[in-house]
């Protein structure tokens, strides 16, 4: 009788210096049949990336050593690690630093304390979106009674269309794409103008307040993360 191979799960990468959290996540982790490894100072994190290859690593900000955000920095600027998605382990209040590691290539971040059950939907969401679940512009997406017609530049609420500007569109799009991602202004303004279009913040929050008018009962869906930016809740 041959035994039945489990797949091999993605390997995961902790850099964490406070040893009770890194053991509670390492232990729910691996009882999902992750495999983890555990790095505590700063100054390893960025070896282990390159060395480990892990499928996703989980980074805490305040750290001995490199900090968080100096990690982020040195990953996601090496074509060798950038692909590796990151989810921020953060604190409350540290708002500034989670748009500063979003806008340094993060895909995620979870403030502490966390549940178990929430962290591993996390990983699971991130690792499946790394994948390249990602829906393509000809794909009709729905979301409650919001419909997307990406390539046509069409969306109807309960069937209606609505009559969105070209960046209006472009900004529910954004967002519809990546539901539960938090999105920064910034980087809606990069990927709405492209880079380096002086676009304000404040611009941002203008279309969205327009675009949410517009969808009128589905304007709950677009939710605002105060401090951070904004985030799709389909
Ligand atoms: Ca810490």
């Amino acid at each position: 009788m041959n035994k039945i191979s489990q797949p091999k799960k993605e390997r995961i990468l902790i850099i964490e210096d406070e040893e009770e959290i890194a053991s509670l996540i390492q232990y729910n982790l691996e009882r999902e049949g992750y495999r983890v490894t555990v790095v505590s100072d700063g100054n390893d994190a960025p070896s282990a990336f390159r060395e480990q290859r892990p499928d996703l690593a989980l980074l805490d900000l305040m750290l001995p050593g490199l900090s968080g955000l100096d990690i982020c920095r040195i990953v996601k600027s090496d074509s060798d690690t950038k692909a590796i998605p990151v989810i921020m382990l953060t604190a409350k209040g540290e708002e500034s630093d989670i748009v500063a590691g979003l806008e340094l290539g993060a895909d995620d971040y979870i403030t502490k304390p966390f549940s178990p059950r929430i962290l591993i939907a996390r990983v699971r969401a991130c690792l499946r979106r790394a994948k390249g679940v990602e829906s393509d512009d000809s794909k009709i997406m729905t979301f409650d009674n919001l419909t997307l017609h990406a390539g046509k530049h069409i969306a109807l609420v309960d069937n209606e269309p609505l009559d969105l500007t070209v960046t209006e569109f472009r900004i529910l799009h954004l967002l519809a794409r990546k539901p539960g991602w938090v999105l920064t202004r910034y980087q809606i303004v990069d990927s709405v103008h492209g880079e380096n279009h002086p676009v304000t913040d404040r611009s941002v929050d203008v279309q969205i307040v327009s675009l949410r008018r517009k969808l009128g009962s589905a304007g709950a869906l677009i939710q605002t993360v105060r401090g951070v930016g904004y985030r799709f809740s389909g």
